[in-house]
This record gives structure tokens, C-alpha cells and sequence, in this order.
């Protein structure tokens, strides 16, 4: 559906019903699915015929609803994964393995700050934390020969850095290495990563795409712009024989969507991440009114951020539509509609007074999550980025004092009323 606009794709993209079938994108709850042969059957898992055999690799609820997100960022293929953890863990491993680099952007989600950081390291694949403001001739010299990806985060979570992703995806590009961007704030209502030359672009749906909370997550979506054999020494999982699938070679096979295949039939096989069909009927329904609700909720945060910023008990304010803002240029080239609905600020009383006032909110409510059409808000110091010591905390843009306020789609006034009662009893 490459011509309509981002509204309509959201509604009417992934599922388009034949006569007499269901309207709304049917929840397909089976494991296995039925053949009348022994070899058609032998030839799916050959990968030599398209079809659906076990749930694990691939369903026909997900891949409707990962069809429709993979329109939506303007790429070839996608597919859903069973949380947005998942998805940034597929999305590097499906091209990295022991002995192979990755660069990152420091300013990132803790949860992949812990993934890439410790957990890929005792797997044998090495990450460099990289400042992603700094020039690109000082980011050039992270790069190793056996770099193999570049990641970053379009909105970074909970810092609200916003990356210039032109700039990273000329770095990647010039070393042979595909920029795979988490565009998991911006959503691509927002930003699509892809039409500035990110090669990977992937989600935590759990956050605005699903929209109520009411689902874990995640997404990949292959640009299919990536010349995998040009580098074919670098991607050996791509480019050479699969002996899990007698030799096949994904680039060979699959063209422009070898890397999202080979994520689908070998890492799904064989790790399983997979999503409920429920949880994806569930997602299906949050994207069909994605770009109204990212709307709103951008409407009610340049609402809040100005009001904070103007509060004597505030110190600072840290989004990116406020027009002193560090990365208003950046955010007004990539993000022109708005950023998100993500605010962090810090209060002039710091560790103490942010506890205070977070103990005092009514409306807002104190919990892990963010982006959800409930305002809600949490202190990354003393939750998602409790692990870090305060070197990396600093690296993070995370300072103690740091509230994270997640702005919701409530009425601004009844937003503004409840943050104003618990400043003053900061
Ligand atoms: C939440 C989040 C993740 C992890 O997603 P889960 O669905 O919680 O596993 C990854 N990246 C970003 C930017 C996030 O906000």
C-alpha cells in the first residue's frame, strides 16, 4: 500500500480480506497447520514452498500485523517478535556472532544498554558505547575490522537524545556495515528512519504502537536496501550455505528480504521468541489509531514541557520541542510533526524532591512503562537504569534526579492540574 498516507496504511495496511472472509483481521490460534502430503510438507521446511506449518517461525495473525508495521516504516518485509528485547537481540544477532563488533549510541534504553553491554559479551560479541553527538570523524574511529552493525536510537529512552540519523548511517555505510535504528519513540507516524538511511529499523511495540499497555512486544523491519554481498565476507550468515537448511543462501534465495527471512526461519526456530496471535490482534488494534493518539500525546507534552519549563521548582526540561532545547534543529529536520510524548526533567531539589513529588501525583501514576494513553512516570535512577553505576548513568544522559514523565492523552488541564498540586508538595 505504498501510496496511501500514514493514516490510511495504519487502518487498512497488513490484511486485506477476500469475498466473504472476515472484515477485521482474524486472531489464527493454531499451533500447526494441516497438509494432504508428507512432501509438501518436507518442501516448507526446505524453505523450498511459502506456507505456514508451525506456529514458532510463522503465523498468520503476526505476520498480517508485521506486514502492516513494515509499510508503515516503508521497508520490504517484516516480522513481530515476542518483546521489543527480543527484536533489538534478533535484529543483532541475526548478522553478528562471537568474535564480530557492534557500535552503539551510549544514550540508550537500559535494557539494551544491559543486552549489548553483558549480555552479547559472554556470547563473544564485543559492543563500543559511542557519544552520539560527537563529530563523525571522532565516531569513525570506534570502528574495527570486525565491526558488523551500527545502533542506535531515534528518540533515545530516557534521555530524549535525538540521533541525527544521516550522520550515523554515513559512518555505517562507509565502514560496510548496516545502521539499525530503534525507532520505538518516534514511531513512524513520526520519523521513518528508513527514508534517511537506516537499514534495520525495529520497535518495542509495547509502547505507543500497542497504546493501552496491554501487550509486550516487538518488531523488525528490513529496508531490503542493504547490499549484503558487496560485504559478503563480513555477512557469512547471509551470503554463505545454511546447513540447518541444506545450503540454502539467504541473498541468494531471498533477495532483498534475505536478512528478515533468515531472522524468521533460523533465529524464530531456534530461539522461539515468538508473539501470542492474540497479543498481535491486540497490537493490530492499537496501530489503527496510532497517528491520532501520537498526535495527542505530542500535543499534551509541548503543553507540559512548557509549563515545567516556566516552574521555579524546575531545573531543567528536557524535550526536544521546546525551542531552547539541545536537539530542537535535529528534531525540527527528522521529527517535523513533533517528537513524542516522553518528557525527563530534573527538579531543583534533585534525588529528594523528585521522590516527593512523584509520591504526590493523583492522575499520573508511578510505573515501568512508558508511552501508553495513561500519563504515567518513573525515576530511571531508581528503576529501568537501577543496574548502571553513575559513570554509565552519566553516559546514559541519566542523572539521579531525573524524573521520566510519560505525558497520556488525558485532558492537558486535568495533566497540568495534578503535576501543579504535586509540585507544591515538592
Ligand atoms: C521498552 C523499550 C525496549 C524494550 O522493549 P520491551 O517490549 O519492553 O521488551 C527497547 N527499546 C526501547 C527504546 C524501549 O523503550
Amino acid at each position: 500500500m505504498r501510496d496511501y498516507r500514514i493514516e490510511t496504511k495504519c487502518i487498512q495496511s497488513g490484511y486485506t480480506p477476500g469475498n466473504g472472509e472476515a472484515r477485521v483481521l482474524p486472531i489464527c490460534q493454531s499451533t500447526t497447520f494441516k497438509y494432504e502430503s508428507t512432501d509438501e510438507m518436507g518442501r516448507l521446511f526446505d524453505l523450498e514452498k511459502d506456507g505456514y506449518f508451525y506456529s514458532r517461525v510463522q503465523n498468520p495473525t503476526n505476520d498480517a500485523v508485521a506486514a502492516k508495521i513494515a509499510d508503515l516504516e516503508g521497508g520490504v518485509a517484516g516480522m513481530l517478535t515476542s518483546s521489543g528485547q527480543a527484536a533489538v537481540f534478533y535484529a543483532v544477532f541475526n548478522i553478528c556472532g562471537a568474535g564480530d563488533h557492534v557500535i552503539c549510541a551510549s544514550a540508550i534504553y537500559g535494557g539494551t544498554l544491559n543486552l549489548l553491554g553483558v549480555t552479547l559479551k559472554k556470547l563473544g560479541i564485543q559492543s563500543t558505547f559511542v557519544d552520539p553527538d560527537a563529530p563523525e570523524e571522532e565516531l569513525a574511529k570506534a570502528f574495527q575490522p570486525n565491526t558488523r552493525a551500527v545502533f542506535a536510537e531515534t528518540i533515545s529512552n530516557p534521555a530524549l537524545v535525538v540521533l541525527d540519523i544521516e550522520k550515523f548511517a554515513r559512518l555505517a555505510h562507509g565502514h560496510g556495515v548496516p545502521l539499525i535504528v530503534d525507532n520505538t519513540f518516534a514511531t513512524p507516524v513520526n520519523c521513518r528512519p528508513i527514508e534517511w538511511g537506516a537499514d534495520i529499523v525495529v520497535h518495542s511495540t509495547t509502547k505507543y504502537m500497542d497504546g493501552h499497555a496491554v501487550q509486550i512486544g516487538g518488531a523488525i523491519v528490513d529496508s531490503g536496501n542493504f547490499d549484503w554481498n558487496a560485504h559478503a565476507d563480513k555477512f557469512p550468515g547471509l551470503t554463505a550455505p545454511d546447513e540447518s537448511y541444506h545450503g540454502v543462501v539467504y541473498t541468494e534465495r531471498f533477495g532483498k528480504k534475505a536478512y528478515i527471512t533468515k531472522a524468521t526461519v533460523q533465529l524464530q526456530r531456534d530461539l522461539g521468541a515468538v508473539p501470542a496471535p492474540l497479543n498481535s490482534f491486540l497490537l493490530n488494534l492499537g496501530l489503527e489509531s496510532l497517528p491520532l493518539r501520537v498526535e495527542r500525546h505530542c500535543y499534551n507534552a509541548q503543553k507540559v514541557a512548557e509549563y515545567l519549563n516556566a516552574h521555579e521548582k524546575v531545573a531543567s526540561v528536557n524535550y526536544a520541542g521546546l525551542p531552547g532545547d539541545k536537539y530542537h534543529d535535529l528534531a525540527k529536520k527528522y521529527l517535523p510533526h513533533g517528537t513524542c510524548g516522553v518528557i525527563s526533567f530534573e527538579l531543583k531539589g534533585k534525588r529528594e524532591a523528585a521522590v516527593r513529588f512523584m509520591d504526590s501525583l493523583k492522575l499520573a501514576t508511578i510505573v515501568t512503562h512508558v508511552a501508553d494513553a495513561r500519563t504515567s512516570v518513573l525515576h530511571p535512577a531508581s528503576h529501568t537504569h537501577r543496574q548502571l553505576n553513575d559513570e554509565q548513568l552519566a553516559a546514559a544522559g541519566v542523572s539521579p534526579g531525573m524524573i521520566r514523565l510519560s505525558v497520556g492523552i488525558e485532558h492537558i488541564d486535568d495533566i497540568i492540574a495534578d503535576l501543579s498540586q504535586a509540585l507544591e508538595q515538592a
